[in-house]
């Protein structure tokens, strides 16, 4: 095979070379083509090869089932098991394939469509529900036909177990789950943007990634060798041995400058000028603690309460429990030994969806997400408030409440809040009377009416994502839109800079938390504009305190300050640019 490159948006730095592992497409998205008069028997018997696979799969899944697993689960296989023997899907297909010549994932996604469409029709909710039984069994007989797995191995971190890379059409935020105890070394997918929340966790994860490498999956075949580029979003299929040595040299210099910013951890974070500035970490579970930690952050700025609410199929609950997000947060607290962790209520929606409630918002980014979730599932909330309130008896916690816009959504947030206190002291559980409360500005209406959150609030923590995703009008997760995505947009810099001015004139603690606050590129502009608190993945808070160390605010608030100033974006670049070099 020769050697050919394909480009994407590099989401996560870093080199990474190993085989491809092939993850097969979660939706029913396949290739359609007609067959020849003489292929169809081959086409037939490839789709009964994979439907009596599936059986068999079901089989082995009912087989296994925890002895304690909830009775729904049986039930659950058994009526994806009557379906696959239905004739609608085990017969229907095969004739598609011999009247109309489809090939077999064609033949069998027509029908799944087609009685998705009969199955919408039906009143009774109960049944209407079964179509996503339908295709869920429609899922699992393309994957059989397409013979790629769709989950990674479990390796044991043996040699060979370093070097698998996933190719994806599309991971999502949930999935990107299971790659936590999986060894891999990268990851490539069709689609995503930058600040999509499956590239974050790709971050956090510390490995190099690229995304929206359009058709990346179709072109890339199982076991091809690959080199990411993440740091120019560059992917390399089957690379000569040439073009192999360079990116190991590559790859060998990254990990000797790695160790040298080792050496910073204990140093204190403050500029030429004496000025300290703190160091936080976003995470997404209590066990990143440790990495925090470890890469000296002063506490934790963000945590993403939402991955607890994800991947929980096979739970016994839906949602997490009061006491068992009880534990969560206690664990992050106890492990952050005296050090604020702040804890972002539930963020979901959008990129991030719930496993069991069906996506139908017309316009999901602009949706019932994050607080106005939470504001319209009063109890879920409430339970949530509870478990947080309750681990602050343990340690120091701050509360980050997202999507906030509007004076009544803050004020119902706190009066939840308050009820939720009240519960406590009447059942005589511990908690922080004074649990400082802050909101995230990260829709541009709060950027430009901030006397309304400074007035009841604790608090302010500029998420930077969605900030640019609603300035400028650009869905963080659609790769066709990515390259409008720009921090640096003229919009973007004056409701930072301002943001900042007026919460620090009123005295109001401010951080920033999103993406920007991590990228090395960006620390300078935003000490200029007087940011002095900085929340990123632990992997980058050795980058970022390099670049503060050698920084001097007595230079860069002038410099900053004439940014501010400019519209062009030639100008802006550039005067970005001279920063780094003061
Ligand atoms: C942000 O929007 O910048 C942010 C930090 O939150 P998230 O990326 O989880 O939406
Ligand atoms: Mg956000």
């Amino acid at each position: 095979m020769t050697s050919f490159t394909l480009h994407g948006i590099p989401v996560s730095r870093g080199i990474a070379i190993g085989r491809a592992h092939i993850l097969a497409p979660a939706a029913l998205d396949v290739q359609h083509y007609l067959i020849a008069d003489d292929q169809v028997e081959a086409e037939v018997a490839r789709l009964q090869c994979a439907i009596t696979a599936v059986h068999a799969e079901l089989q082995t899944i009912w087989n296994e089932l925890p002895q304690d697993a909830p009775a729904e689960l049986g039930a659950f296989i058994d009526v994806h098991a009557l379906i696959l023997s239905d004739p609608m899907i085990s017969e229907m297909p095969l004739d598609i394939i011999r009247s109309r010549y489809y090939n077999a994932e064609w033949a069998l996604v027509t029908q799944i469509e087609e009685l998705s469409s009969q199955f919408e029709e039906i009143e009774d909710a109960y049944l209407r529900e079964r179509k996503a039984d339908i295709q869920q069994v429609g899922e699992r007989v393309l994957k059989a036909l397409t013979g790629s797995a769709n989950f990674l191995p479990k390796v044991d971190g043996n040699e060979g177990s370093a070097s698998m890379i996933v190719v994806a059409h599309d991971i999502s935020p949930a999935d990107m789950l299971q790659f936590r105890d999986r060894a891999f070394s990268g990851f490539i997918t069709d689609v995503g943007g930058q600040n999509s929340h499956t590239a974050i966790v790709a971050r956090s994860l510390d490995i190099p990634a690229t995304v929206g490498v359009s058709n990346a999956s179709t072109l890339i075949e199982q076991g091809d060798w690959l080199i990411i580029d993440g740091d120019a979003g560059v992917v390399v299929v089957d690379p000569t041995s040439v073009v192999l040595d360079q990116y190991r040299e590559k790859q060998a210099r990254q990990i000797r400058e790695r160790k040298k910013l080792g050496k910073l951890k204990k140093m204190p974070s403050v500029t030429l000028d004496g000025t300290a500035i703190t160091l936080l970490a976003n995470i997404e579970f209590p066990d990143d603690c440790a990495h925090a930690m470890d890469a000296g952050a002063h506490g934790i700025g963000l945590f993403r309460s939402e991955f607890l609410f994800m991947g929980r199929t096979g739970h016994a609950h839906k949602l997490p429990t009061e006491d068992e997000q009880f534990e969560s947060y206690k664990k992050a607290v106890v492990a952050m030994k005296g050090r604020p962790v702040t804890i972002r209520t539930l963020d979901i929606g959008a990129d991030k969806p719930m496993d069991f409630a069906e996506q139908t918002a017309l316009n999901p980014a602009l949706g019932l997400r994050a607080i106005r979730f939470c504001l319209s599932e009063p109890q879920m909330f409430m339970t949530q408030l509870r478990a947080i309130l309750r681990a602050s008896a343990f340690g120091p916690i701050k509360l980050l409440i997202p999507m906030l816009a509007h004076a009544f959504e803050i004020d119902q947030t706190l009066a939840m809040i308050a009820q939720a206190k009240a519960q406590l002291r009447e059942e005589k559980i511990k908690f922080d009377p004074v649990l400082p409360i802050g909101a995230m500005i990260e829709i541009p209406a709060a950027a430009l009416t901030l006397p309304l959150f400074i007035k009841r609030l604790d608090f302010l923590s500029i998420g930077t994502n969605d900030l640019i995703q609603y300035t400028l009008a650009i869905d963080r997760v659609d790769h066709e839109v990515a390259h409008l995505y720009n921090p640096l947009h003229p919009a973007v810099l004056y409701l930072l800079s301002t943001t900042i001015a007026i919460a620090a004139k009123a005295g109001v603690e401010i951080s920033v938390c999103g993406e920007m606050a991590g990228d090395t590129q960006m620390t300078r502009l935003l000490l200029g504009m007087g940011l002095r608190e900085f929340s990123m993945h632990p992997s980058q808070l050795l980058a970022v305190k390099n670049e503060i160390l050698n920084s001097d605010l007595n230079v860069l608030t002038p410099a900053t300050r004439k940014i501010s100033r400019l519209y062009e974006p030639k100008a802006i670049n550039e005067a970005v640019e001279q920063l780094r070099l003061l």
